[in-house]
């Protein structure tokens, strides 16, 4: 992934994100609010069918509140539709629709759309219920480790991916390995150099079978974990068949009992610390190097004001901004020129301002506040920054929250400022 696209998703997850989080928050009174997820490859044309089809099946809703609440909700849905063509774009997209409770028994309608979601969206669903569903968007937005999985015993193996929480089989082989009881007439020597040499080439096989699937990806690979009963899955990377940079990066080897497909899972299950602890192992770094910058060097900066200064300069290499982070910037500019930011904690209202170059009382107004990490993202990607969000799981990444406003860079070269 080029910087460019690695900044395009950084913003278009956070964006995702946001909606997410408004999508949950709401309720609807009834099993009123509709949910689509639609596949790149279906036709908006089926897609407005199935919508006109649901409609018509809505007038058998006995309430009537629910029933108009449906209905309202599917025909927003279907004028959306009318923005695209023929097919959805890349990856598909996602729309939602219904009448929320707002409080004092009214409901608002709401209709939201998520276009190229950041993994493909796998299968059209329908689904009407009192919640949106935003299960399967959230798994593509968690944090995105890649993993290379592989399962064997002797007798079968399967290797596949772990992308971001998606297990993904990919290839499959199965051995000729011989049992342990030999056939009548056939010398137990040779019978043992025959198992022995079966089993040789059967873990060469699954090695060839991994390599050909993550040499490539060698780069962006976190980490492998391989799984099976012992004392196989020790030959297997005792006996260095694996290449060997797939054999330096292997985090860990788990008991598992199936070596199919499902032995994927299992895996995934059993190796859940240790990729935990990958995940959040990036976040680290990115803090480590921060508090080492801010002690020893001069290249850190932290909060909203002399961060963005920074920015704007272009000097910022790296910002880090605290995934908990949920506050708004408002920008007030008095009458004589002087342009000032408060940054506010999203819940409280707009209030007034004084400027702090003459005391003019600027009153707060609405049109001029803004989320302000999509307020620094902006100005990231127009200077070739990357934006980092940094999780509060652990002390530094909560200290980055608490103790500097949740934002903070790692700068190109000092600036002094
Ligand atoms: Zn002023």
């Amino acid at each position: 992934m080029s910087q460019q696209e690695q900044e395009k998703s950084d913003k278009q997850k956070y964006d995702f994100r946001k909606v997410i989080e408004e999508l949950q928050e709401y309720e609807g009174s009834g099993t009123q609010l509709v949910s689509i997820y639609i596949p790149e490859d279906r036709l908006i044309s089926d897609v407005a069918a199935h919508i006109t089809q649901e409609h018509s099946e809505a007038s058998n809703i006995k309430s009537k509140q629910t029933r108009t609440a449906v209905q309202d909700a599917l025909t927003s849905l279907k004028d959306r539709l009318k923005y695209y063509d023929v097919r959805p774009p890349e990856n598909g997209m996602v729309m939602f629709s219904g009448a929320i409770n707002s409080g004092g028994g009214q409901t608002d309608m709401i209709t939201r759309v998520l276009e190229s979601p950041p993994d493909p969206v796998e299968s059209f669903r329908y689904h009407c219920d009192s919640a949106f569903l935003t299960d399967p968007l959230e798994h593509m937005l968690a944090d995105k480790g890649l993993f290379g999985l592989i399962v064997l015993d002797r007798r079968e193996a399967n290797v596949g991916w772990l992308k971001g929480k998606r297990v993904e089989p990919v290839k499959s082989a199965s051995s000729l390995v011989p049992g342990k009881q030999r056939k009548g007439g056939q010398s137990a020597q040779r019978f043992a150099r025959l198992r022995l040499e079966a089993i040789d080439n059967f873990y060469q096989e699954v090695a060839e079978m991994a390599n050909d699937l993550f040499v490539a990806k060698r780069h962006e690979i976190d980490g492998i974990i391989v799984g099976g009963p012992s004392p196989t899955k020790d030959e297997f990377l005792d006996g260095d068949y694996l290449h060997h940079e797939l054999q330096d990066s292997v985090l860990g080897k788990f008991d598992v009992s199936y070596t199919d497909e499902s032995g994927l899972y299992d895996l995934v299950d059993a190796a859940e610390d240790v990729l935990a602890e990958t995940e959040v192992m990036k976040d680290k770094e990115q803090m480590n190097e921060f508090f080492k910058e801010l002690h020893d060097g001069e290249k850190a900066t932290y909060g909203f004001e002399q961060t963005r200064r920074n920015l704007i300069m272009g000097s910022v290499d790296r910002l880090l901004i605290s995934e908990d982070l949920r506050d708004d910037v408002v920008t007030y500019e008095c009458s004589n020129g002087h342009e000032e930011r408060e940054v506010i904690d999203r819940r409280k209202n707009t209030s007034d301002h004084e400027c702090s170059e003459c005391g003019e009382v600027v009153e707060g107004d609405d049109e001029n506040r803004e989320d302000v990490i999509e307020h620094l993202i902006d100005i990231a990607e127009q200077r070739g920054t990357e934006t980092k969000f940094i999780s509060t799981d652990f002390e530094k990444g909560e200290q980055l929250l608490t103790a500097f406003g949740g934002i903070a860079g790692i700068l190109r070269y000092s600036t002094g400022v």
